[in-house]
């Protein structure tokens, strides 16, 4: 490998590649489109999770060499999980079940950490700056097409620190919805994994649900979400370069739990340049299976609807019963296991779609699901007076960071 490297994308999987090889001593230059790290965000708080390893992420972090209290971070082992009929248990664990830290370009979120670490071990990064894939050796840009969304609304609030998790088909069609507040800023949002017109009333309707059922006193502040890109690649390494974090498929197809996967990948991609294994297969050892499990669990989950996630409720709770430590349901449905390995071919066939890309590589995709029947519902007026709300909020200057033609 030539002491130059040159990487696609200043997101936390390019980032963590450029680090660990700026520490190696080698020149490495990192080509960023947006202006800055995390400006793909605004502000989102999303969850490091701790069930897809039994090492506890914030120790794997500190040994590849980085400082997790460079950035906020929030600890939770308990969480409010909605049953689709509305009732509310408490999955819990003694230790950390996952972390909620912020995404965008505020000095404390996990991105301009990154970006910190990164600059002070001498990596040059360039934004604002357009290159193709063909001249970087690692590709770490993200997301490409969108198979699944996600919106939300920040605002403020007085409620004390809360992660409420919500399985619903209908307010988040396929999915689930969230409330995350910390520190008197809450985040509800919703992701919907069959693709609908006018988006916007899931989000009214499912934030109408949370001020129902939570004393949230909520004055709006701003709009937010994103895409997510689901699809296993055939390879990992095409024609030398690296396929890092989303740009690789690296994600979490049940949940979309991608952070994970982007940092792990992109540490695996460097210590590979740096000649220590070889990425395509280690990432085949490490990621992959969990890749393929949580897809296996995605497909179970687009054949059910509310009776469906009410079982996988009620299953939680039931193992959490029996073995004491909610935290156990969320590792067993990452364990390959018999039956999905047995089911892996019907997944392949059954949810995804072979997409040859103009690059050369072949990806097999979850396309964005067509609606359903059972999508279209009457508003309710509580969700009237929440787009009556937002549009006031949005006049006095209320931004949005995604909308429907991102899609
Ligand atoms: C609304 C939402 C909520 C989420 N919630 C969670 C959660 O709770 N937990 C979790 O673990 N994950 C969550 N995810 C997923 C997680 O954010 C991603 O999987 C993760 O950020 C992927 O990291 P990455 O480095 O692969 O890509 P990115 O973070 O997207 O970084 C890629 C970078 O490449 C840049 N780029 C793109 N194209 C080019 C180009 N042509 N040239 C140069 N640069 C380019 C982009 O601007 C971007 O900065 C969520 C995602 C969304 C959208």
């Amino acid at each position: 490998m030539s002491a130059e490297v040159h990487i696609l994308g200043a997101g936390l999987s390019g980032l963590s590649s450029a680090t660990i090889l700026a520490k190696a001593g080698k020149d490495v230059h990192v080509h960023e489109i947006r202006s800055d790290s995390g400006a793909r965000f605004d502000g989102d708080f999303q969850g490091i999770e701790n069930w897809t390893s039994e090492v506890d992420f914030f120790e794997e972090l500190a040994d590849w060499g980085f400082d997790a209290t460079e950035f906020k971070s929030d600890s939770f082992g308990i969480i409010d999980l909605i049953h689709p009929d509305d009732v509310v248990t408490n999955p819990k664990t003694e230790g950390v079940a996952f972390r909620v830290v912020e995404r965008g370009t505020a000095e404390h979120t996990i991105d301009q950490a990154f970006k910190r670490m990164a600059l002070e071990s001498g990596v040059k990064i360039h934004y604002g700056v357009k290159k193709s894939p063909e001249e970087c050796d690692i590709v770490a840009a993200g997301p490409r097409e969108s198979s699944a969304v996600a919106y939300g609304e920040i605002f403020h609030t007085r409620h004390r620190n809360l992660v409420a998790f919500q399985l619903n088909d209908k307010l988040a069609p396929g999915a689930y919805s969230y409330l995350i507040i910390i520190d008197g800023i809450g985040l509800i949002c919703t992701c919907l994994w069959r693709k609908q017109r006018n988006s916007g009333r899931y989000l009214d309707e499912t934030i109408a649900w949370y001020e129902r059922n939570y004393d949230l006193d909520r004055v709006p502040i701003k709009r937010v979400g994103g895409k997510g890109d689901f699809g296993i690649p055939t390879k990992y390494v095409h024609e030398e370069r690296l396929y890092v974090g989303e740009a690789g498929g690296l994600q979490d197809f049940m949940w979309g739990f991608g952070m994970r996967y982007a940092i792990t990948s992109g540490v695996l991609a460097a210590k590979s340049l740096l000649g220590e294994f070889d990425y395509e297969k280690e990432v085949r050892r490490r990621l992959v299976p969990l890749v393929k499990a949580s897809a296996i669990n995605r497909f179970l989950m687009n054949r059910v609807g509310n009776r469906g996630f009410k079982m996988v409720a009620n299953q939680w709770m039931r193992d959490q019963k029996r073995s004491g430590d909610g935290l156990n349901f969320m590792r067993w449905l990452y364990k390959p296991g018999l039956f999905r390995r047995a089911l892996w071919p019907i997944v392949k066939i059954g949810m995804l779609r072979r997409k040859d890309l103009s690059d050369g590589r072949v990806v097999h995709r979850m396309p964005f699901r067509k609606s359903l029947k059972r999508d279209s519902w009457e508003r309710s007026i509580e969700a009237e007076r929440v787009r009556e709300q937002w549009k006031s909020t949005r006049s006095k200057g209320g931004a949005v960071s995604f909308k429907e033609s991102d899609v």
